[in-house]
């Protein structure tokens, strides 16, 4: 959401609402600037960390961690819910948002509101490979700004210029020329195209 951890000179002023400081020994400042308090620091052994009450809960990171092999699949097949709502479970997989959801479920061909449960192996190994594609080419870009995103050094993020579908309605699919369309789930837009991604 809307919370930084951002790297600045010492003397650069404190930004409204910076709760953490580190002084890191280059002579910079780590800084926590979180205006809705969302985010959370706490201080715990590296080893313990996965355990703690914050982070136990999360499903696999797909990033530090990599996401195995015939597990989404296996997460997948007993649940109705869309395959859109399977990738936004942070239960099951941490770290795709609303935005990468769109680009995700673009990426591997498959409708937003395919039940999770008619993946099948195929489908949920097309999600787990889009998923890992999408983030990186994010993490690369340096995230996507929307509102008040900024990286770590404090500048915007570039993805916005790099997404696929998020947001392009109207604009035609860069795969098949198909208009690309919106449409709302539960006040969330879903941005796909009609054509290439399978129902
Ligand atoms: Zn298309």
């Amino acid at each position: 959401m809307s919370g930084n951890l951002l790297i600045v000179p010492r003397r650069q002023p404190w930004a409204p609402h910076t709760h953490v400081v580190f002084e890191l020994d280059d002579g910079r400042d780590l800084r926590f600037v979180d205006p809705r308090r969302f985010g959370l620091i706490d201080i715990c052994p590296r080893a313990g960390a996965r355990a703690h009450p914050a982070l136990a809960g999360l499903g696999v990171d797909p990033i530090a961690e990599g996401i195995p092999d015939g597990y989404l699949w296996t997460r997948a097949q007993r649940r109705t819910a869309g395959a859109k709502a399977l990738l936004l479970d942070q239960h099951v997989v941490a770290g795709v948002g609303n935005i990468y959801a769109s680009e995700v479920l673009w990426l591997a061909r498959i409708g937003p509101g395919r039940p999770a449960r008619r993946l099948g192996p195929d489908g949920a190994r097309a999600l787990s490979l889009a998923i890992d594609e999408v983030l990186r080419f994010a993490i690369d870009n340096g995230g996507t700004t929307l509102r008040d995103f900024v990286g770590a050094g404090g500048e915007p993020g570039e993805n916005g210029e790099y997404l696929l579908v998020y947001g392009r309605d109207g604009t035609p699919c860069p795969r098949c020329r198909t208009k690309v369309r919106r449409r709302v789930d539960q006040g969330r837009a879903t941005y796909f195209c009609p054509t290439c991604q399978k129902r």
